[in-house]
């Protein structure tokens, strides 16, 4: 019997197999796709350049993430942070070029940094790894971080501010965001805490070799003992072992299962053997939705415009930034994705264009190739981040990310808001409970 059976080759399954292999367990990474890397996935260019289709940016708050990328050899390159120029704003039917924001009034900017102290005085009493324990969690997830923000006196334009910070990680809305999810998040930054949202801590970074290369390269290491194409479909845990069952019928199994598929493609996975209370926790918990576009052209043109890449939108897509020379990455805000979907491919490709001439100029409708992906919807992701609604935290409970017996789960979906960080953190640390066992 083997010793472990890893669900899921994502971050998540593969660091928690390679650690599991390097301990010289006997372990199989059971995998629905084809590939590898679920949502990291990198292509290349005719011309040598490498773009993200997926996970793309980190930040010095990764530390699981990073201290990876140094063990397999890997190195970091400043990301769009080191991009020179100014911001764009696409609202209102008007576009504005400027930092801070030129649409807002130096009242609503000093009013932006009050929110934000009080904002920050409050996620410093809560611990990241277990909001729970919070003495007043449950009141502060029952309120929305929108209505926390009216209950402060925010202005209009700050709280506008926020909604737009929000559609740019194509979260979901502020109504639709509990007030202890978002103070969680910020408390991962820790001592260094003094921002609603620090680029340094999350989105300084990016892989230089390309994100997908940290999933290839543990593959490389795994190898025979990864099985690509194996979609699985029940979970059955038994006292004394665990039984995969595979879409073909094939049943396999182990002493221990981790568990590291998403939580929205895991709901069509029946799963015995767990209390009913782990079971709910688990199929509570949701992802926010969007799709990416990445469009790549010859030069960097925006530079000439005085332009740094960087943008916010309340349009289709939430935000813009720099993926490398000459590319520039998008994500389509969640309130956006429904009327995205609903075109064919070709609407879909021009309306993102469209979006982006709007903020860059007609050069940017012509890119030399232009790729959009919608992770919402491919069967075995079904989603992009975590997301807590007002009342999901304090419903889910701190057992999410447990172990239970035999079973043991991993996945970016169990940290704080996802992220690649929430993966190799969770994979190692599933790895590391089942060899202490
Ligand atoms: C568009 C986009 C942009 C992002 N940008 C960033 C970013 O800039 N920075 C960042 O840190 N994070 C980012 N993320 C999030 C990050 O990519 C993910 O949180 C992380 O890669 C998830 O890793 P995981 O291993 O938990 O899950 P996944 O990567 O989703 O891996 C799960 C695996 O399980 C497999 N699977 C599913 N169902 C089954 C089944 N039934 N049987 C067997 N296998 C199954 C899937 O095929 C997949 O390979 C982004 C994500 C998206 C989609």
């Amino acid at each position: 019997m083997l010793d472990v059976v890893v669900l899921g080759a994502g971050l998540a399954g593969l660091s928690a197999a390679r650690d599991l292999r390097r301990a010289g367990c006997e372990v199989t990474l059971l995998e629905a796709r084809d590939r590898i890397g679920g949502r990291v996935l990198q292509t290349t260019l005719d011309d040598g350049r490498v773009v993200q289709l997926g996970g793309e940016l980190i930040g010095t708050a990764h530390t699981s993430y990073r201290a990876l990328v140094d063990e397999l050899g890997l190195t970091l390159r400043e990301s769009y942070s080191a991009e020179p120029g100014e911001t764009v704003w696409d609202i209102d039917d008007s576009v504005l070029t400027g930092d801070p924001a030129p649409w807002m009034s130096d009242e609503d900017h000093a009013d932006y940094a009050r929110v934000v102290g009080l904002f920050v005085d409050l996620a410093k009493g809560v611990d990241p790894d277990n909001p729970w324990a919070h003495p007043d969690a449950a009141a502060l997830d029952s309120v929305s971080f929108h209505a926390w923000l009216r209950s402060v006196g925010a202005r209009d334009s700050v709280v506008r501010m926020f909604e737009l910070a929000k559609a740019g990680l194509a979260a979901d809305s502020l109504k639709r965001t509990s007030l202890l999810a978002e103070l969680r998040k910020a408390a991962v930054a820790g001592d260094g805490l003094s921002n609603y949202y620090d680029v340094e801590q999350w989105t300084k970074f990016t892989v230089a070799e390309g994100s997908a290369t940290v999933a290839a390269r543990m593959a490389e290491e795994l190898r025979d003992h990864i099985r690509l194409s194996s979609v699985v479909t029940a979970i059955d845990v038994h006292p004394d072992r665990v039984e995969v069952v595979l879409a073909t019928g094939e049943v396999v199994t182990a002493a221990n299962v981790i568990c590291a598929i998403p939580v929205a493609p895991l709901r069509r996975i029946a799963i015995s053997g767990l209390s009913a209370e782990r079971l709910r926790a688990l199929r509570r918990v949701r992802n926010s939705l969007t799709a990416k576009v990445v469009a790549a052209y010859e030069t960097s043109f925006w530079r000439d415009l005085g332009k740094n890449g960087s943008s916010y939108s309340d349009g289709l897509v939430g935000s813009t930034w720099i993926q490398g020379p000459g590319v520039i990455s998008a994500l389509v805000a969640p309130s956006q994705l429904a009327f995205h979907l609903a075109g064919d491919q070709s609407a879909r490709d021009r309306d993102a264009l469209d979006a982006l001439a709007r903020m860059y100029g007609s050069q940017a409708a012509q890119p030399t190739a232009l790729f959009t992906r919608e992770w919402s919807t491919e069967p075995f992701t079904l989603g992009y981040m975590a997301h807590y609604a007002p009342g999901d935290l304090t419903a889910i409970g701190p057992t999410h990310s447990q172990p239970e017996g035999r079973f043991f789960v991993a996945g970016s979906d169990y940290w704080v808001a996802g992220y690649m960080e929430g993966a190799v953190r969770t994979g190692r640390a599933a790895a590391e409970g089942v060899l202490s066992r």
